[in-house]
């Protein structure tokens, strides 16, 4: 029996062009990333110039695995496992580095779903030097529970809070984007800077990089709370929110379930709550209306998450050129 207690992963794609060529999108920033999981939980590393000479050959051999149609996709997972035969909580004598691969349809068949997110005060995902900025294993198992409890309650997944200001830290498994007017009346893009609670995603830098270029708006990493967010709904001044990563691109949020406004009263009343043990804290929610589309009621994304999926695609599949899309040759 194997009592693995050190786990970490990666998630990629490999895409297929109209011209029936494979392609990577920005590969070395998971080969990278891949190390630094593994040097945080003390397994090896390894040259990732390498692994991803033996992924692109592996992708090769495996090309008929590869949908071709736009939105489809070949999912790879690479993984690394200690795989000593020892209880000790010591460094991993050995380790063994796998990389599974599945075929994946478009994350959204019928077009975006905008979903639901209950705002998680009862738990924390990560915390500044923590090991939220890596893909360990640990940080997905502690997340399952309260994603249940997301959607027990009817929302589709859970938002990060950190802090006692509530600030915003990651949708689900993905990065979390604002976009609003500050307040001063600036168009702005946030998303939480990177201080070792916040995993370095792909799709996040890639977001970035594009909304630097484009310069339409000010590009701000730097943290944003719950009541702030509620303030600029209140205020008229939010335009959209998502989350962003390779599963989906961009999933666009319509309501978050957050602490009423009331809470501190309500808990006060409250002569029931065990002192501690996480609170019930749905019994104190009420949901936050995030804006989609102004100019269509019936829009499932926002003009800005659509345009940042739809060009991130079009990069993937090579249909406008960018150094970013690595062909497979
Ligand atoms: C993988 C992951 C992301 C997204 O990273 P991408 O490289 O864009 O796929 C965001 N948040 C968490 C917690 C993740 O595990």
């Amino acid at each position: 029996m194997l009592l693995s207690i050190t786990q970490c992963f990666e998630g990629m794609k490999a895409y297929k062009d109209k011209n029936g060529k494979i392609r990577l999108f920005r590969p070395e920033m998971n080969m990278a990333r891949f190390n630094n999981s593994a040097d945080r939980i003390a397994l090896p590393q390894f040259d990732g110039n390498e692994l991803l000479k033996l992924i692109k050959n592996y992708v090769k051999t495996e090309s008929r695995w590869i949908p071709s149609e736009r939105g489809y996709s070949l999912y790879l997972r690479p993984t690394m496992i200690g795989t000593q035969e020892y209880l000790g909580v010591n460094p991993s004598n050995r380790a063994l580095l796998f990389v599974i691969a599945s075929p994946v349809g478009p994350y959204y068949k019928t077009g975006f779903k905008a979903v639901s997110l209950y705002a998680t005060t009862e738990y924390v995902r990560a915390w500044p030097n923590g090991t939220g900025a890596n893909k360990v294993g640990g940080n997905y198992a502690i997340g399952i529970k309260p994603q249940l409890m997301a959607t027990k309650q009817g929302y589709q997944q859970n938002l990060w809070l950190f802090g006692e200001d509530h600030q915003l830290t990651e949708v689900g498994t993905m990065n979390c984007f604002v976009l609003w007017k500050d307040d001063k009346g600036e168009l702005e893009l946030v998303t939480p800077p990177l201080d070792g609670s916040i995993l370095p995603g792909v799709t996040r830098d890639s977001i970035l990089g594009l909304a630097r270029e484009w310069g339409k708006f000010k590009v701000s990493e730097k943290s944003v709370s719950m009541p702030q967010i509620k303030e600029a709904v209140k205020q008229g001044r939010m335009l959209e929110m998502f989350g962003a990563g390779t599963a989906c691109i961009v999933s666009p949020i319509k309501k978050i379930g957050y602490l009423n406004e009331n809470i501190g009263a309500l808990l006060q009343s409250s002569s029931t709550l065990p002192p501690r043990l996480p609170k019930p804290a749905i019994l104190y929610m009420q949901d936050l209306d995030i804006p989609l589309d102004p100019n269509d009621p019936n829009a499932q994304a926002g003009p800005w998450a659509k345009k940042f999926n739809d060009t991130i695609m079009d990069i993937q599949y090579g249909d406008l050129p960018h150094d970013w899309s690595v062909l497979v040759d």
